[in-house]
């Protein structure tokens, strides 16, 4: 008896040990799983742009191509190639936020003034689609990577003027709460800086809202498509804002555009 009495303690620890490597074992798979599906995906994702290359480079090497059509088919493969240097680009900064390739040494951000600067780089864009975009607000500073904030509001406000209509807009609204907010569930109130980003689109449905964030999934895959998406973008978006420490979540009623709210701990 006295035997057992002590072995039992032991037999405990050793239980335990085996659930938490059990648990570790599932955890190991499912990450597995999920770079396969990745890779799979990327791959699936290169064939088509890589196909139409091919295919109409084909044509124009045997000279099959009309001398008429020859630009149309040259844009075609230049628009083509543009699409897997997105991808690629996407996979890469995807790549470096798994591995917190960022950095560890945090710089003071002003996400107003890296709002200005996007809307800036995206304006004849902006143009070229007829969407207006407005950055309104205050500086709102915020502890992290320049690189990878100035890619996050890049990707949403792109989003808000490809997801939108000839005479549409996009509003950027940036500045610090006047009131505390948690930012994880069971812990206090901090100051914090917000990020709101709405557009004039068709919106997202409501029970599509948290799978737009996952790798490749698309409302419309043939708009995202056609407008130069990689499938990626928000996938980034959302990395990069648990990098700062920061939450998202989309609002704005069915059909009445699209507003993502991000907060981040200010700094
Ligand atoms: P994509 O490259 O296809 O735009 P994202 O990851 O950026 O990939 O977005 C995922 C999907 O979410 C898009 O394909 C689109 O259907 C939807 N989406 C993203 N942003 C918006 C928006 N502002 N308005 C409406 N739908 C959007």
């Amino acid at each position: 008896n006295e035997i057992y009495e002590e072995m039992d303690p032991l037999l405990i620890r050793i239980d335990e040990q085996q659930r938490r490597l059990l648990l570790q074992n599932r955890e190991l798979a499912e990450a597995e799983n999920m770079r396969r599906d990745f890779s799979s995906n990327v791959s699936h994702e290169m064939k088509t742009p890589l196909q139409v290359i091919s295919g109409y480079a084909e044509l124009m090497k045997n000279d099959m191509v009309q001398p008429d059509d020859r630009q149309k088919f040259a844009a075609l493969i230049y628009e083509e190639a543009q699409a897997m240097r997105s991808l690629i680009n996407d996979v890469l900064t995807l790549s470096r936020l798994d591995e917190s390739a960022f950095g560890d040494d945090p710089v003071l951000i002003d996400l107003h003034a890296v709002a200005g600067r996007v809307a800036g780089r995206l304006a004849s864009f902006a143009a070229e689609q007829g969407v207006e975009v407005r950055v309104e607000g205050s500086a709102a500073h915020i502890a992290g990577s320049e690189t990878l904030a100035e890619e996050m509001l890049y990707n949403l406000i792109e989003n808000g003027i490809r997801y939108n209509h000839e005479g549409g807009s996009v509003a950027m609204l940036v500045g610090r709460e006047t009131e505390p907010c948690v930012l994880s569930e069971g812990e206090d109130p901090v100051e914090c800086v917000c990020v709101r980003v709405s557009d004039t689109g068709p919106g997202i449905p409501e029970e599509l809202r948290d799978k737009v964030f996952e790798r490749f999934f698309r409302v419309d895959k043939s708009r995202s498509k056609e407008t130069g998406g990689t499938g990626l973008g928000l996938a980034i978006v959302k990395h990069a804002v648990l990098y700062h420490h920061g939450t998202i979540k989309v609002e704005g009623a069915e059909g009445e555009g699209t507003t993502f709210v991000l907060r981040f701990p200010a700094a």
